[in-house]
């Protein structure tokens, strides 16, 4: 049984058919990557699991329990926003210390869990900065921060870096892989980059107008793509 649950997932805006209909098994610890064109349904899709949208049908169950129409707060998985979703005004601290607070977790634990996550991320001497002192990677780094203090069943990504120029994005893909060795903890990463997909997926999947054409390691997706869609996106020599 999957860690992370998809059975006949539908979603519709208005008249519009976003997300068909998916099955989908993400099993504990993996690193999966959607990854497809702009507007195939990669976002709608994560932020189905992440329940900041809701199904128009089918279900989504986390470690086994139907979670369909809860609230993300129930849900034990952490979203990773772009860097630019920090709180200018407060430190480094404060950012990372905020889901905390606002759960009411007590102050001694919560300058515990900080230092610990900050350490992970080689801010401890950041700290006390604001996020306009800090460069484009260590501001990702904080947000990043923001997610594991919450210790959460899984990571949701959504194009974290495509505000990075190139080089720092190559450095933070490095960072996240080992971030994800280090933890463990199952990462749906969103991505329209294939080399993104390719050097840090355990598991690939491969969406087209809100169908998954496949699903598959960069090596099986890479040897023997299912169609020319899969092929041309991937970049694979058929
Ligand atoms: P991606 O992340 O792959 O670029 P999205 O999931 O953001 O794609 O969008 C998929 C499709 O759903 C797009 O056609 C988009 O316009 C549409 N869509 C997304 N969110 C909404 C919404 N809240 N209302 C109406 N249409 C939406
Ligand atoms: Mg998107």
């Amino acid at each position: 049984m999957g860690m992370i649950e998809l059975k006949g997932v539908h979603k519709s805006f208005g008249g519009t058919n976003v997300i068909p209909k998916v099955d989908l098994a993400i099993q504990n610890g993996e690193f999966v990557v959607f990854v497809g064109p702009s507007g195939c349904g990669k976002s709608t899709l994560l932020r189905l699991i992440a329940g900041l949208e809701d199904t128009t049908s089918g279900h989504i169950t986390i470690d086994g329990r139907d979670v369909t129409g809860e609230p993300p707060a129930k849900r034990g998985l952490a979203m990773v926003f772009q860097s630019y979703a920090l709180y200018p005004h407060m430190s480094v601290y404060k950012n990372i210390a905020f889901p905390l607070k606002m759960a009411g977790i007590d102050p001694a634990e919560i300058d515990r869990k900080v230092k610990a996550a900050a350490a992970t991320l080689n801010l401890t001497s950041y700290l006390e900065r604001r996020p306009g002192q800090l460069s484009g990677g260590q501001r990702q780094r904080v947000a990043i921060g923001r997610a594991i203090v919450r210790q959460p069943k899984a990571f949701l990504f959504d194009e974290p870096l495509s505000n990075l120029d190139a080089s720092l994005r190559g450095t933070m893909r490095l960072e996240i892989s080992e971030l994800h060795h280090q933890l463990k903890t199952t990462m749906i990463y969103v991505t329209h980059d294939q080399v993104e997909a390719m050097t840090m997926a355990d598991k690939i999947v491969v969406l087209n107008a809100g169908n998954i054409e496949q699903v598959g390691s960069p090596m099986e997706l890479y040897r023997n793509p299912r169609n020319l869609f899969v092929a041309g996106f991937i970049g694979s020599p058929r």
